[in-house]
């Protein structure tokens, strides 16, 4: 799977390092406010719940999983 955002809708909550730290990190900006970092964009199939969690949980909905498949 590869990992996407949408920096333009991220407002920083930090809910995707909450529920994945391996995967997202949050990072100060010079707009104001922090702004998701992913630190690895294709994780492993056992990050994968984890991910979800973020993805679902994320209060702007900017973080997309696509399917190798799909690549
Ligand atoms: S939870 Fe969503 S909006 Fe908040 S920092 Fe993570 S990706 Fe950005």
């Amino acid at each position: 799977m590869k990992i996407q955002v949408d920096l333009e809708l991220c407002q920083g909550h930090s809910v995707c390092l909450e529920e994945c730290p391996e995967v997202f990190d949050v990072a100060e900006t010079d707009e104001g406010y922090p702004k998701v970092l992913v630190l690895n964009e294709n994780p492993a199939e056992d990050l994968r719940e984890k991910v979800q969690k973020a993805a679902k949980f994320c209060p702007n909905h900017v973080i997309t999983i696509i399917e190798d498949e799909c690549l």
